[in-house]
């Protein structure tokens, strides 16, 4: 395993950070309230980048590795990656993940929210309610002196016991002039092991939690990925920062 050389921000890069993230935030909040059946994950993708250059940011995810939209717009068994277009419409009892970022005098804030469209099945309710409770629970574990393990394992723990699938193949990671930065941070994993959380560590915890099978592949557009079984899939992801005073959600209004 190689070496993760994570990038510690001092705690006026911190402040700094935090307008990155309240844009985010707001962005992410907004798009979440125009989310109905009828509506294009193209139309919610030009709000969103609308939203994050109207208060004053750049859109984080334009571009990025060559990401043709400002959001990952991921419906029903999409995890992560949906590229936004306008064939794509919502109906109601979707779930539709939007993770989204702004940059902000070069940093960057990143989160993701999974919302239903219309009314949603009790069991996909109960699966967006558990990954965002895992959230919560990793984020409570990114504590100084604790390990990047951890986080992973209260996150895994608390959706495992619930029979949910939680997806190896992609994990959050560290945030700051970069939108991935070391270190990686894995959903799963072991308490007390991998790398030593300090105070400056800035992280987002994404867990992407699935129905059934935590199985998953790439789609034909080399982006979107999906469940093996096509059951649906939920994602919720804060950017925080470890502090001497605890965690510290980046990402909020
Ligand atoms: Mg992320």
């Amino acid at each position: 395993m190689q070496k993760e050389h994570p990038i510690l921000k001092s705690k006026s890069e911190i402040e700094a950070m935090k307008e990155a993230g309240r844009i985010s935030a707001k962005a992410l909040r907004m798009a979440g309230e125009i989310v109905q059946p009828g509506i294009s994950t193209a139309e919610i993708d030009s709000y969103i980048e609308n939203v994050i250059r109207m208060l004053g940011g750049t859109p984080s995810f334009k571009g990025l590795y060559g990401f043709p939209g400002s959001a990952c717009l991921s419906l029903n068994d999409m995890i992560v990656h949906g590229i936004p277009n306008k064939r794509t419409i919502c109906q109601n009892g979707d779930i539709i993940s939007i993770d989204t970022g702004a940059t902000v005098d070069g940093w960057v804030g990143d989160n993701a929210a999974t919302f239903a469209v219309g009314t949603i099945k009790p069991q996909i309710q109960a699966l967006l309610d558990a990954t965002k409770a895992s959230l919560y629970e990793g984020i409570a574990q990114a504590q100084v002196g604790n390990h990047i393990g951890d986080i992973g394992h209260a996150i895994q723990t608390y959706c495992e016991e619930r029979g949910l699938g939680v997806v190896r193949d992609y994990i959050g990671h560290g945030v700051g002039r970069k939108m991935h930065e070391d270190p990686a941070v894995p959903n799963f994993g072991k308490p007390g092991r991998g790398l030593r959380l300090e105070e400056g560590l800035v992280i987002a915890i994404e867990p992407m939690i699935n129905l059934g099978t935590h199985n998953c592949h790439v789609i034909l557009d080399g982006w979107g990925v999906v469940t093996d079984d096509g059951l649906p899939s939920a994602h919720f992801e804060n950017t925080i920062a470890v502090t001497a005073d605890g965690p510290v959600i980046i990402t909020k209004e």
